[in-house]
């Protein structure tokens, strides 16, 4: 198969397994303008299999940065009307939302954190109506990469731009495990998480203990009525889909209150486009009590005081050193990938999915149970290579959950 082919079975891939698209479902594909010979694949293949309508959402990196860089703070406190409504209309139409990255992963270094916050901020509250119905499944959605030479002359900047974009192009989709058929692929690969999934559920851990040689050691603790969920979900009409291509982790939400110990980086994080790296955070009672950073604490501060509850885990992912991904050995500048090739951790928002009946709570009795609510969610990774992961059971015995970076058992 060449890349050409490959792309074009990734765009179907895109559209057919990650957005679950239906026969007369409306489409709303947000797009930089890089790669628009993609896109154009995209709409036609969305096309093929029964949109009734697909609107292109287009950006460009730097059109962002100049705007971050010259408009006032208050610009960025609240969105333009026509464009809350847009994607708060989407929500009410049941479109399905497709999210292409394909930026500069740097394109925002260095820009005023305090406009980033605030338009984070801004954009929950505004487009309620549109994020309230992507957290509580209600709507269909899916994130995926797309090789530009914005990004690829950031992952290889050795090599000439035009190989650099091929060579992305094949590290993208060898990690979205894209082969002959990769609706058959994606399907094996739901069926290995399922198995996962039930073990760790079966094993009913009040807590995780990570430990590794660069100085971690956390304890986690999980929700008695919480779940691990992994792979794809089902939506509230109980339709699957996969809302990260690729993925390999397994997550739960884990108890807001109960989180104590050190944990270091294992990856930097890049957030809105500037890294964070090699960083620390401590933590007592759930909230992050102090933390450091050798680049980018003023990036990390940002994150930790984005609002009351930031400060807090919203996620704990499990994730294997042995994956497609890590197998690129490629650091992608990039959180969709790079989350999936090591063990994270996220502060801000919980996942409704992963408490029983989370889709029929509140937020806020969801807070109350225990999982997170914030208006942000950011990942960061903390999976080393000699990374070890016990559960603790409720009479205090433990259980290996990870040893040396990878599941402790094999479960299919
Ligand atoms: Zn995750």
């Amino acid at each position: 198969m060449d890349l050409e082919q490959r792309i074009e079975k990734y765009a179907e891939l895109l559209v057919v397994k990650g957005c679950a698209l239906e026969q007369g479902q409306e489409l709303y594909l947000n797009a930089p303008v890089q790669v628009v010979g993609f896109v154009r694949t995209l709409v036609k293949k969305a096309y093929e299999h029964g949109a009734s309508y697909v609107t292109v959402n287009w950006h460009d990196g730097l059109v962002n940065r100049y705007t971050y860089d010259n408009a006032p703070l208050e610009r960025f406190e609240h969105l333009p009307e026509w464009s809350a409504e847009r994607a708060n209309s989407m929500a009410r139409n049941g479109a399905a939302v497709l999210t292409i990255l394909s930026e500069d992963p740097l394109v925002m270094r260095g820009a005023d954190q305090a406009k980033l916050v605030a338009r984070t901020v801004a954009a929950h509250v505004d487009c309620k109506e549109y994020y309230d119905a992507i957290d509580f499944g209600k709507m269909r959605w899916c994130i995926a990469g797309a090789a530009s030479e914005q990004w690829a002359t950031r992952v290889f900047p050795e090599t000439s731009p035009k190989e650099s974009v091929a060579r992305l192009w094949n590290a993208v989709l060898d990690a979205s495990r894209v082969d002959e058929d990769p609706l058959a692929a994606w399907d094996k690969h739901q069926s290995s998480f399922a198995a996962r999934k039930q073990w760790l559920n079966d094993q009913h851990f009040v807590a995780l203990h990570y430990t590794a040689s660069n100085g971690t050691d956390l304890v986690v603790g999980l929700l008695d009525r919480a779940h691990w969920e992994g792979g794809g979900q089902e939506g509230a009409d109980g339709i699957y889909f996969f809302p990260n291509i690729p993925t390999e982790e397994v997550f739960t939400s884990p108890d807001r209150m109960h989180v104590d110990g050190i944990v270091y980086s294992a990856l930097p994080l890049i957030h809105h486009g500037a890294p964070v790296e090699d960083f620390w955070i401590r933590f007592e009672g759930g909230r992050a009590i102090d933390y450091g950073a050798r680049e980018g604490a003023d990036i990390l501060k940002g994150i930790i005081e984005t609002d009351e509850n930031s400060c807090r885990l919203g996620e704990c992912a499990l994730v294997p050193f042995k994956s497609p991904i890590r197998n690129t050995g490629i650091l992608f500048y990039e959180t969709l990938f790079d989350e999936n090739a090591s063990c994270h951790l996220a502060f801000g928002k919980g996942f409704p999915e992963c408490y029983e009946n989370g889709y029929e709570m509140s937020c806020l009795e969801l807070l109350n149970a225990g999982v997170n609510d914030s208006a942000t969610h950011v990942d960061f990774m903390i999976g080393t290579p000699d990374i070890n992961i016990k559960g603790i059971h409720a009479d205090g015995s433990t259980t290996n959950v990870f040893v040396n970076g990878n599941w402790a058992h094999d479960v299919l």
